[in-house]
């Protein structure tokens, strides 16, 4: 009766490490930190530009959403289509944020991030940076 005692023990713990280890990896499928923790991305550099949902930034037909139909706000990149939507970039002294939208000067190694007013648009103005893209589908 003893050893059948241990031996379910054992099998107790063995469950518990394989519960850990699942439930592990799969929170660690799902987080930011694991996107970013990834060595999965190249650096390119890249002229950034700033601009907002005004009329002065996006024309006549400014109406506030991304060309890929979201709600313009929060930390949006717009690049050339080379990078589809959904593609996570870390653009720095701006922050990590995701390709949504598109625009007509955007060509080559040119993006524009998004800024809640003109002024803030102007401040950050035209920046050269080294730019982390990260490859999607990991
Ligand atoms: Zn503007």
């Amino acid at each position: 009766m003893k050893e059948v005692r241990i031996e379910s023990g054992i099998g107790c713990i063995v469950f518990l490490i394989v519960a850990i280890f699942t439930f592990g990896l799969f929170v660690g499928a799902v987080t930011w930190e694991s996107v970013l923790e990834s060595p999965d991305y190249y650096e390119v550099e890249m002229n950034v530009s700033a601009y907002c949902t005004c009329a002065k930034c996006c024309g006549e037909f400014a109406d506030g959403y991304t060309a890929s139909g979201k709600l313009a706000e929060g930390l949006i990149i717009a690049a050339p289509p080379k990078y589809p939507f959904g593609t996570i970039m870390d653009v720095p002294g701006y922050g990590v944020a995701v390709v949504e939208d598109r625009g007509g000067a955007i060509k080559g190694n040119k993006l524009d991030i998004l800024f809640p007013s003109h002024q803030a648009a102007l401040n950050w103005g035209r920046k050269h940076l080294m730019v982390k893209i990260y490859k999607k589908g990991k």
